[in-house]
Formats: structure tokens, sequence, C-alpha cells
């Protein structure tokens, strides 16, 4: 008999795990989402909804001989999986791959495909009819999605709110941010740093009003909708029993170089809720790749275990299909042509379309 491993969440990193040991493991993908969510495309999603249908990709032909199960983890101690359906589960090998929440629009928070395209229809069309746009928050999400709104309505008056004092915090090269800061003048994308806002907006995020907010260094900002673009956390709510003891302080779970969760021998962690690396589906994919190979070699019983090198600060920063810029795995800054071909023209759907054995 194979022995049975379950992969809690079916996000960049899990579908990695579940496909790369469908052979040579009974493989069990819990998800509660009834697609897998490229979020990668979110952001254009919003401005261009002819993009959804590759924003949400079936689970389908992912795998062979292993199951999608269509439920959430509620209770894991390290040895039990409790499901929210009340199914237990007690696999020879637990994978946790349950990734990051992050608001609106920048990831999805709708479990159903038909809810999600819905809530992002209605976004579209909020945002069609402002004239202004407040985005909170200049890091790679508000820069991401301001350049986005600019591509697509360059009439549109946006302006980013960050209390930082400067745009994209994070390891990059100063020349990287400038390089940003150049194109965001040439778009008319205006800047309110260092300041955050002495009261909240009085509009939902999102929602189509006009308000005015004040900035604590005086500016008056006033627009017909507002987006809140940082707040990520990790989600391991689920956590539990023994399990808890590798549960940092904010929510991420602690892991060996080999990513098992420290404590477990059969169990292990990868993607946004490790703590051993950035947040970034390019790592949660190379690390489904770490991960499949320790479990088979535990399986094959042939002892070296890989491990993971964390990575070299890398960043593909679109503004809009063809501007933005980049850091590079070589240091180098990229072009708005190199940053469009890896990711502003097709928001890299294709690779995960191949990942999903969905090419045809
Ligand atoms: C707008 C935006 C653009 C981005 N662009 C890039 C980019 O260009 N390149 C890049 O490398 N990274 C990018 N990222 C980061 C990237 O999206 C994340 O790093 C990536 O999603 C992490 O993958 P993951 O597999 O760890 O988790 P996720 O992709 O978050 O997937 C986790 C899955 O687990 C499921 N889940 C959650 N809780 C449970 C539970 N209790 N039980 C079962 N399942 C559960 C969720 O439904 C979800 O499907 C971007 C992020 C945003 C927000």
């Amino acid at each position: 008999m194979k022995p049975t491993v379950v992969v809690v969440g079916g996000g960049y990193g899990g579908i990695g795990v579940a496909k790369a040991l469908d052979e040579a493991a009974d493989v069990v993908l819990v998800e509660p989402k009834d697609a897998f969510v490229h979020n990668i495309a979110a952001l254009r999603s919003v401005v261009q909804p002819d993009f959804l249908p590759r924003m949400f990709l079936p689970y389908d032909h992912l795998l062979k001989n292993g199951t999608v199960l269509r439920d959430r983890a509620t209770r894991v101690d390290g040895h039990t999986v409790e499901l929210a359906s009340g199914t237990r589960l007690t696999p020879d090998y637990l994978v946790l791959a349950s990734g990051s929440s992050y608001p609106f629009p920048a990831k999805s928070d709708q479990s159903a495909t038909v809810d999600a395209v819905a809530k992002y229809q209605a976004a579209h069309d909020n945002l069609k009819r402002a004239d202004s746009v407040m985005l909170l928050g200049a890091g790679a999400v508000g820069l991401e999605f301001a350049g986005e709104i600019a591509a697509a309505w360059p009439d549109k008056d946006i302006v980013l709110v960050d209390v930082a004092p400067d745009i994209l915090p994070g390891p990059y090269d100063p020349r990287l941010r400038e390089e940003i800061t150049r194109q965001l003048d040439e778009l008319g994308i205006r800047r309110n740093l260092g300041s955050p806002l002495v009261q909240p907006a009085p509009t939902r995020a999102g929602e189509f009003g006009r308000f005015t907010v004040a900035t604590s260094d005086g500016t008056v900002i006033e627009a017909d909708i507002w987006f809140r673009c940082y707040g990520i956390a990790p989600q391991t709510d689920y956590v539990a029993g023994e399990l808890l003891a590798a549960r940092t302080h904010d929510g991420y779970l602690e892991v060996t170089p080999e990513l098992r969760v420290a404590g477990f021998d059969n169990v292990y962690a990868l993607g946004d809720i490790s703590n051993i690396d950035v947040n970034k589906a390019g790592v949660a994919g190379r690390q489904a790749a770490v991960v499949a190979t320790n479990i088979q070699a535990q399986i094959n019983g042939s002892g070296e275990l890989a491990e993971w090198s964390p990575s070299r600060p890398v960043i593909i920063l679109p503004l809009g299909p063809r501007g933005g810029s980049g850091q590079l795995p070589d240091g180098e800054i990229a072009s708005s042509e190199a940053i469009s071909r890896i990711k502003g023209q097709d928001m890299m759907v294709d690779r995960y379309v191949q990942m999903l054995n969905l090419g045809g």
C-alpha cells in the first residue's frame, strides 16, 4: 500500500507538492475553494474583467490518482487533520500550505468561483465610475494596482497613501525605487508618503462614493473610491495541540531547512505560512519541489534530505501590461520590456494553466 499524504491548501505551493507526489503516494489535497486562484492576475482582473476566466483554474486535471477534497482544515495538531465536514484524516505525511490572506482585490476571499467573479466584476464596475482613486499602501500591491488603473484609464486621478516615507519596502536596490518613482511620475500617479490618514475613510473599501480625508501632514484628499493595499496574514488558525509550539507570535510556522515543521519528522510547511523566506508564489513553488523530494526520500528510505536555501531579493513589478520594473536574481534592475515579457502581458497565466494540466 502506498503511504498517504494530506496537503492542506491548494495554492501555489500545495498544487506543486500534490502533483509531484501523485504517483508515489495516495495524495489528498484539502482546499475550500472550487478552483485554483491565480491571484498574481487579481489586479489585472479588476481593471480588465475578461481576464477573470484565466484567474480561476479548475483542479479537475491536476491529479491522476489523488483526490482534491473541497473542505477546510479546522484543527491540525500534527497527527490528525480535522475538517469542517467532520472528517478526520491521519496521514503518514502532512504538508501545510494554507498560505496567506490579503484584503480584496489582491486576494479573493470567496470559496465559490461564481461568487468571486461577481465580486471582482462589481469592483470593476465601481472603479470604472470613479474619477479619482485612493490606494492605501505603496508597497508592491498598491504600486501594481496603481499601474493597472493608470494603464486602463489614463484620465483617472490616482493617489497612493502610505505611512512609510518611501515606496516599496523590502531589501531592494535603491535604483529600483528610483525607476518605479520615475514611471509613477510619468503616469501621473501621486504619492502622499510618510503620513497616515488622520481618520479612516467614511466609505467601505471598493465602494463608489465621494469622500474627503486628511493625512497627518495636513494634506486633504478627495476621491470617489479607495482600496486597502496592505495587510497580509498567514492562515494558520487551525494549528492546535503539539503543533502550536511551532507557531510564531505573528502566525507563521517555524520550519527547519528541510522545510519540516520544527519538532515534527513527517509534517512539512511551505509558502506564505512558513517563516523561512519571503511571501512569493515563486518561492512557494520551489519549496514545493523540496518538500516533494524530501517526502519521496523518506518514502524510499534513502536518507539525505534536501535543504532550502533562501532566495536573493527578486521582484517583478508591472505597472500595467507594458510598464514597470523589477529586480532580477542577478541583482540587475529589469527594463519595462523585460517585465512586460515576464509578467505584464499574460500575468504568468500560461505557467499555471500547464501546472494544472489544462493546456490541452
Ligand atoms: C496582487 C498580488 C500579486 C502577486 N504577484 C506575485 C508575483 O508576481 N510573483 C510571486 O512570486 N508572488 C506574487 N505574489 C505573492 C503570492 O501570491 C503568494 O506568495 C502566494 O499566493 C503564496 O502561495 P501559497 O501556496 O503559500 O499560498 P496561497 O496561494 O495563499 O494558497 C493557500 C491556499 O490554502 C487554502 N487554505 C487556507 N486555509 C485553509 C484551510 N484551513 N484548509 C484548507 N485550505 C486552506 C486557501 O484557500 C488557498 O487556496 C502576489 C501576491 C499578490 C497579493
